[in-house]
């Protein structure tokens, strides 16, 4: 079900070139071809965010909501443009990142909310994204990335350097913009978070705190910097627009600290483990209780619509996903129809004891692209063939797919049905009670570094980075006793 929403977004997202009106930019004051009307922007906001929610789940959390509202509301009133219906919403990833759909949809990833370190910080990333917004971003960008998941898997296979498309994937909506209207947008959100009387140097502050994560994640971790340009470099204008900001409007502009860590005390951080997580090797998934393989080496995401992973080379994926109907050959057959499939051929079978149905089909060319594309050709090598495992377990029915080209589908096949032969019932209590950790604030007894205070709190030396990052402080920093202080723990 998820699957047409995606597909849906694909054809959308292409559509959108068509329509073309010249009009007066609401930031720049230029008359320039925009794209869409407002009406069309806030459609695409519309459209747009049951995809959002499917894919990465809205964390419910009341009083960083209404915070969100609040702020969000205030600045679009002193926004270029205030009457647009502007919607805030925290959506449920670790993932760090903030991003902001036509029509006035801005989201934040609960991952940035544990990572801000008082309200100046979050104020001054929310007149970022309302930027984009304003300044009309998407109708203006070149290369749309409005990839529905299958579409971008299917693309990455094709082009290996579209690989970290697959592993954003949630990134199916992270609209990328170009470096001129990052920094466009990181100059609109000095002017608004400091309209609403909050220090932009913070939000110059905060790009220090994307770096460290950047230079501490050892793999492509989807985050901010994916799609946007380096942070080092924002910094340094940010905090000189800030500052030229102040010294031409002097006031007390506030930072709240601690009005912001009271907020975030007990936020989930990291994975959620009951939406699934992977540990030596193994997929468990403590609500639907099962459990499937991760092939060494592989990369994977995980969301609530789907888990997907697959290796570094790009060049083939699995996913899983529940299916549509009510037994194994409805579910087939609206896939089948879904997405466009001619089946090759199909086999009855039992996984663990679970009725299932294996089929071997490949994508018939999408007849709206082939227009386009002035007759492509399909060949084995741009012939998506997909292996599909359809296992019916606790009375529902999960597809496993296994995707790559089809002149290189027997290959990869055998790591797919090893994958699919070893989905499992999920027994174990100990992956089935497991906890999340949560970011509790706490209160620094004694005065020392930052270090000692952690140590103190009875975190372990191994996580101080970690926690440095999540605090922006360094190990051997000073923190003074009453100091609010962060730490994570289950
Ligand atoms: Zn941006």
């Amino acid at each position: 079900m998820y699957l047409s929403t995606t597909l849906r977004t694909v054809v959308f997202g292409a559509a959108l070139f068509t329509l073309s009106t010249c009009a007066r930019n609401p930031v720049s004051g230029k008359r320039e071809i925009s794209l869409m009307s407002t009406e069309q922007e806030i459609a695409i906001g519309k459209e747009s965010h049951p995809s959002i929610v499917a894919s990465m789940g809205l964390y419910e959390n009341a009083a960083l909501q209404a915070f969100m509202t609040e702020k969000g509301q205030a600045m679009a009133k002193i926004s270029h443009r205030p009457d647009l219906p502007y919607q805030f919403y925290i959506v449920d990833t670790p993932v760090v990142n903030a991003f902001a759909v036509p029509g006035g949809y801005v989201y934040f990833t609960r991952g940035i909310l544990a990572h801000f370190n008082n309200e100046a910080e979050f104020a001054g990333v929310l007149g970022h994204e309302i930027g984009h917004i304003t300044a009309k971003h998407a109708s203006r960008q070149q290369t749309k990335q409005l990839f529905g998941t299958l579409g971008t898997i299917a693309a990455a296979i094709y082009n290996p350097q579209l690989g970290q498309a697959v592993q954003q994937g949630a990134g199916l909506l992270l609209l990328k913009y170009s470096r001129d209207h990052e920094s466009e947008s990181d100059q609109i959100g000095v002017g608004y978070s400091s309209k609403i009387g909050y220090d932009a140097r913070e939000m110059a502050n905060f790009f220090q705190t994307i770096k460290r994560i950047q230079d501490n994640s050892g793999q492509a971790v989807p985050n901010m910097l994916s799609t946007h340009p380096d942070p080092g470099n924002r910094f340094a204008r940010v905090n000189q627009l800030a500052k030229e900001y102040q010294a031409q409007n002097p006031s007390n502009y506030a930072i709240n600290r601690n009005q912001y860590l009271k907020l975030v005390n007990g936020l989930v951080f990291g994975e959620d483990p009951k939406q699934g997580f992977v540990e030596n090797d193994m997929f468990y998934h403590p609500d639907l209780k099962f459990q499937f393989p991760v092939p060494n080496g592989w990369q994977y995401q995980n969301s609530p619509a789907q888990f997907q992973m697959g290796p570094k080379d790009g060049k083939s994926a699995m996913i899983l996903m529940p299916a549509p109907g009510n037994s194994l050959e409805e579910a087939a057959q609206a896939l089948v129809k879904q997405l466009n499939l001619n089946v090759l051929e199909n086999t009855r079978t039992t996984i663990d004891g679970n009725p299932a149905l294996v089929f071997i089909s490949q994508q018939k060319a999408d007849p709206q692209q082939q227009g386009q594309q002035q007759q492509t050709q399909q060949t084995a090598a741009n012939t998506l063939q997909i292996g599909t495992y359809l296992i019916q377990h606790n009375n529902a029915i999960y597809a496993l797919h296994g995707l790559a080209s089809a002149a290189d589908f027997a290959n990869r096949f055998p790591t797919f049905k090893s994958v699919a032969e070893r989905f499992r019932t999920l027994t174990d209590p100990d992956k089935i009670n497991r906890k999340p950790d949560r970011v509790y604030v706490k209160t620094v007894t004694r005065s020392g570094t930052f270090r000692e205070a952690m140590l103190a709190l009875g975190m372990p030396a191994s996580r101080v980075e970690e926690l440095g990052v999540l605090n922006s402080l360094k190990a051997d920093d000073r923190v003074a006793q009453g100091d609010l202080i962060k730490v994570i723990s289950k």
